[in-house]
Formats: structure tokens, C-alpha cells, sequence
């Protein structure tokens, strides 16, 4: 049953055995692997429940009524990075691009040589990302649908040397209609609230939106509920209610599950809960061309290109509305007009970085969470890198004009002018980034002292409270995180089942 808290009663009172708090991409699969397995689950999300026919208004009301603050989360520090999250039934998986890889198995095992991890193996995981992409529909792009945008960087890439490749995505029956950021207007997208959340619904879990969970109720060492507020249309408080259960499972996500944690001031022995936050920063190159490319046809995100994904530089596609993509363009005024009467003449591809660079969440004392981050000197030269190889990318594809991601080069018309950039250092400041993918503020490991979850999920502190959600990476995976994030959590599921439930 998915039931909006505004049909339900003042001071509303539950009983449950989990209580799961996010419906997201760690949210979702927890509570479908749980309700499927005969617990009595409650689901409750903070934002709103939409469907297919919500998805057909303008982007800006997306925006606005789908991300969190309307989608201007942004980070502090040099550079400041907008780090857009999804605030709604599904989570962030209903805004995103629809990119689906498994966590490199070195990468994993780079985890378990620094945190143990000792239980869990790659082999024990491979099970859960087959369930994961079984359920949300992983396929390849087809040539059919991914549009110019691709096929010209793919191009490009292939004269350089490169090996582009179409991109592993949840979105089988695609028709490239390019809006996958606002939610897809076909509901071809199998993201959380088209999959897992009727699943556990049909299992009998209890999804409750417009309801924030403010307090973990913990007795004796072990968590016994929560309670929050009901949100009215407006996302104001308008009432309380409170969740008893045996145990609780944390997914807001890696900003806001360290955000509850600080408020609440538990599980945080270690000193490690919002620390070490990671978020793949990406920075935009655009080409433009004499020929129409009508780059917004076709799936945004659906070529990648991963040969120098060892040194942390990943290349994949990206596009958006005139209105988003002039916000990202190094102009202003009437440079900008004129540069926007190119728009069709358009083409975009991100480079998006596996960061050593590391923030932090805090409480603050406002009522949202701050973010701390600083790109480092290494994370940089990355972007240098990654930044000229896409540029010749474009100008092998016909390109007549590159524009850059830096302040102070804005664009460069020839492939030799590039040669500038080997000569001069580019500073933290100069970069115009954004990210999608925050994780590590609530990292997994053996050692209680370093880390805040165990290698089954559950918190070193605190009896059957468990996090299930990009948090609890310990590193930059170096490829987008969702389906990884939703076969821990059905990896997690798999132990509170047999361990807290004996089932
Ligand atoms: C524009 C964009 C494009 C992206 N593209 C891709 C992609 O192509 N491939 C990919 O793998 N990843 C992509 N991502 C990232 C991916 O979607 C996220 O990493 C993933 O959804 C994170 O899962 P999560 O469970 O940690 O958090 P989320 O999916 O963000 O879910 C957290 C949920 O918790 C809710 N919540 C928070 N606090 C509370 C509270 N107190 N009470 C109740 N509910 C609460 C939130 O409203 C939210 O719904 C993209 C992200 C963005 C923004
Ligand atoms: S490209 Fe269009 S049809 Fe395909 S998943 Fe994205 S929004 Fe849906």
C-alpha cells in the first residue's frame, strides 16, 4: 500500500517490524526483499509520490518539485559544486540518467585490503546485482535511441584511438526522448518507484510519503522505532507520528542518513559519521558544430568511454534543455545570446572523476545538513587531463569550437591551442563542476574505531540500526553508484533476514 501522510490521522501510530526510512536506490530494494520475506515493513519518504503524468510538465517544475531545495544543493569550498538530490518516491534513482554499472571488483577489493570487510566477498554480491538488474531491466543502449550527442563523441573518440561504448542502462523500452534528469516522460526509466516500491507494496510493506523521520528511538543499546513529522502539500510540518519496531534501516541517502545520525547524536563512536564524503565531481565540455546535431534527441547519458577509468577519468555523455545548458556555458549577456542560437549545433560529454579528494557532512545549525569539500591537486590534474582529451575528442569529430569548463579558457577554436594548457596550472577555482553521486559519509569496515557500519550494514553502536544507502562505500567508486547501492542493500537484507529476524 503506497499512501500519502495527508490521508492519514494526527499523531499517527504504527507498529512494524522494520521501519525503513528513503525510498531510494538503498531504500527500495530493502524493503522489497524484506516485505517479500514476510515482515510486516513501513517505508516512510520525506517527498512525494509522482508518476508518468507528472513527468510531462517543464523541466524548472521538475526541478522544483522532485529535487531537494528545488535542486540547488550545493557544496562549500573551492570549488563550490551543485549537487543535486532526488527529494520523492524512488529517490534520486527518478531524476537520474539511468546509468547502470556493478562496483569494479578491484575497487572492492581495494575495501577489503583497508577496511576487512571480512564476511563479504565479490563472488557473495554477484547473486544480488543479478537480482538488481533483473528487476530494473539493464540492457546496453541501442543505436536506435542514443542519438547524435553519442554518436559523434563515439566517432571522435574512435580517431583518437579510443574505445566508446554504449552504456549499460535500467531503461529497456527507451525511446530516447532525453529527459531522464526530469523524470522519463515515457516511464521507460525502471527506476525505484516503477519497480522495487510496487514490488514491496505488493508484498504488503506500508509506503508512506511526505513523511520525514526526526528521531531514532534507541533503549538499552538497540533501536526501537522512530518518530517524525507528517509534511503537508507545502512540505511544512503539520503533524507527528512515531514507528515502533525491531529494527530500523537507514537510506536518506550520503548527505541526509549522517545528517539524522548528528541530530540525533548516536552511532558516531568513531567520530567517522559525515566524514570522508566522496562525489565523483564531473565537469561539461561542449562541442559545437556547423552541421544540426540536435544534440536534446536521444538518451542523454548513452556512450561512455572508460580507457583512462585506471587513472580516474571517466568520460560519459551528457545533454540538457536550452535553459539548464546555458547556466552551464562560460558566458554571459550577449556572448551567451549568441552562443544559445547554436544550440541545435550543439554536442555534450561530461568527464567525470574518481575522487581522492574527500568533505564532509555537519549538522549545522540551520535545519539542513552543510557540506564541506575541496578539490586536491591530484583530483585536479584529473580534470586537466580529461578536459583536453574530450576537447580533441570533439575536434577529431568536426568541432569548430570547444568550450571548456575553466574560467580563464572558455573556449578554443583549434586543437592547438589546447597545447596551453600543458603549460599552465589550473587551479581548484578555475573548474566549473557539478556532482551526482555522494557517498562515503557512513563507511562500512571491521574496526568500530574507523568506521560506522559493519560489513552486514548494521551500526558498531547501536543494535539492529542498519544504513543501506551510498553512504556506506568507503570509497569513490569510479562508475555510477545505483545498482551497487541497491545489491548492498539487498546483500544487508539478506543478513537482517537470517540474523535479526531468524528467518
Ligand atoms: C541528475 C542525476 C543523475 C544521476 N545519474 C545516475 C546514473 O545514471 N546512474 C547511477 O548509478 N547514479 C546516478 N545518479 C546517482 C544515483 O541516483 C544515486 O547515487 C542514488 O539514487 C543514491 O541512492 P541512495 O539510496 O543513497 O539515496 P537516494 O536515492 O537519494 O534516496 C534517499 C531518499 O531518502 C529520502 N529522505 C532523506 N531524508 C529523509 C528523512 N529524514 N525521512 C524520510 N525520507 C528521507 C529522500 O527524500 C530520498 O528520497 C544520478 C544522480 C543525479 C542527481
Ligand atoms: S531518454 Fe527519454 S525515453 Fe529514454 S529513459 Fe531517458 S527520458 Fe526515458
Amino acid at each position: 500500500m503506497i499512501v500519502d501522510s495527508n490521508t492519514l490521522d494526527n499523531k499517527f501510530r504504527e507498529t512494524a517490524d522494520v521501519v525503513v526510512i528513503g525510498s531510494g536506490a538503498g531504500g527500495a530494494p530493502m524493503a522489497y526483499q524484506l516485505a517479500a520475506a514476510g515482515l510486516k515493513v513501513v517505508l516512510v519518504e520525506d517527498g512525494k509520490k509522482f508518476d508518468i503524468s507528472s513527468f510531462k510538465r517543464n523541466s524548472w517544475e521538475a526541478m522544483r518539485d522532485m529535487y531537494r531545495d528545488s535542486g540547488t544543493v550545493l557544496t562549500i569550498g573551492t570549488p563550490s559544486i551543485p549537487l543535486p538530490l532526488g527529494n520523492a518516491l524512488g529517490g534520486t534513482t527518478i531524476v537520474n540518467s539511468g546509468t547502470c554499472f556493478r562496483v569494479p571488483e578491484k575497487v572492492f577489493n581495494g575495501w577489503k585490503k583497508e577496511f576487512g570487510l571480512n564476511e563479504l566477498s565479490y563472488d557473495r554480491l554477484i547473486p544480488h546485482f543479478e537480482a538488481v538488474e533483473k528487476m530494473i531491466g539493464v540492457a546496453d543502449a541501442t543505436a536506435e535511441t542514443v542519438g547524435s550527442n553519442n554518436i559523434l563523441f563515439a566517432e571522435g573518440a574512435k580517431k583518437l584511438g579510443l574505445h566508446p561504448k554504449p552504456l549499460p542502462r535500467n531503461a529497456p523500452d527507451c525511446k530516447g526522448a532525453g529527459l531522464c534528469v526530469f523524470g522519463c516522460p515515457n516511464g521507460a526509466k525502471k527506476s525505484m518507484e516503477q519497480t522495487f516500491i510496487p514490488a514491496a507494496s505488493e508484498n504488503g510493506a506500508t509506503i508512506i510519503t511526505s513523511a520525514r523521520a526526526e528521531k531514532i528511538i534507541v533503549k538499552n543499546g538497540q533501536t526501537i522505532g522512530i518518530t517524525g513529522s507528517f509534511l503537508d502539500e507545502n512540505k511544512k510540518k503539520r503533524t507527528q507520528f512515531q514507528i515502533d519496531s525491531k529494527a530500523v534501516v537507514l537510506s536518506c541517502g550520503a548527505i541526509h542518513s549522517p545528517y539524522l545520525l548528528l541530530k540525533n547524536k548516536i552511532a558516531n563512536s568513531s567520530k567517522q559519521v559525515g566524514q570522508n564524503l566522496h562525489i565523483h565531481p564531473a565537469a561539461k565540455v561542449v562541442g559545437i558544430f556547423n552541421e544540426t546535431i540536435n544534440a536534446w534527441s536521444g538518451i542523454p547519458q548513452g556512450y561512455y568511454v572508460d580507457d583512462y577509468a585506471d587513472e580516474g577519468i571517466m568520460f560519459e555523455g551528457f545533454f540538457l534543455p536550452p535553459a539548464f545548458l546555458s547556466f552551464a556555458l562560460p558566458a554571459s549577456g550577449m556572448e551567451l545570446k549568441n552562443l544559445m542560437t547554436n544550440y541545435s549545433k550543439m554536442a555534450g560529454f561530461g568527464i567525470m572523476v574518481t575522487d581522492s579528494s574527500h568533505g564532509k557532512v555537519i549538522a549545522g545549525i540551520d535545519k539542513s545538513p552543510m557540506i564541506f569539500y575541496n578539490l586536491n591537486k591530484t583530483d585536479t590534474s584529473k580534470f586537466k587531463k580529461g578536459i583536453e582529451i574530450a576537447a580533441r575528442v570533439y575536434f577529431e569529430a568536426g568541432a569548430k569550437k570547444v568550450l571548456l569548463p575553466l574560467i580563464g579558457i572558455g573556449e578554443v577554436n583549434h586543437p592547438d591551442e589546447l597545447k596551453i594548457l600543458n603549460k599552465m596550472e589550473i587551479k581548484p577555482s578555475q573548474l566549473e563542476l557539478s556532482a551526482f553521486h555522494p557517498m562515503g559519509t557512513c563507511r562500512m569496515g571491521n574496526n568500530p574505531k574507523t568506521s560506522v557500519v559493519n560489513p552486514f550494514l548494521e551500526t558498531h553502536d547501536i543494535k539492529n540500526l542498519f544504513i543501506a544507502d551510498a553512504s556506506v562505500f568507503p570509497s569513490s567508486l569510479g562508475v555510477n553508484p545505483q545498482v551497487s547501492i541497491m545489491a548492498f542493500s539487498l546483500w544487508a537484507a539478506e543478513n537482517i533476514l537470517k540474523t535479526t529476524f531468524k528467518v
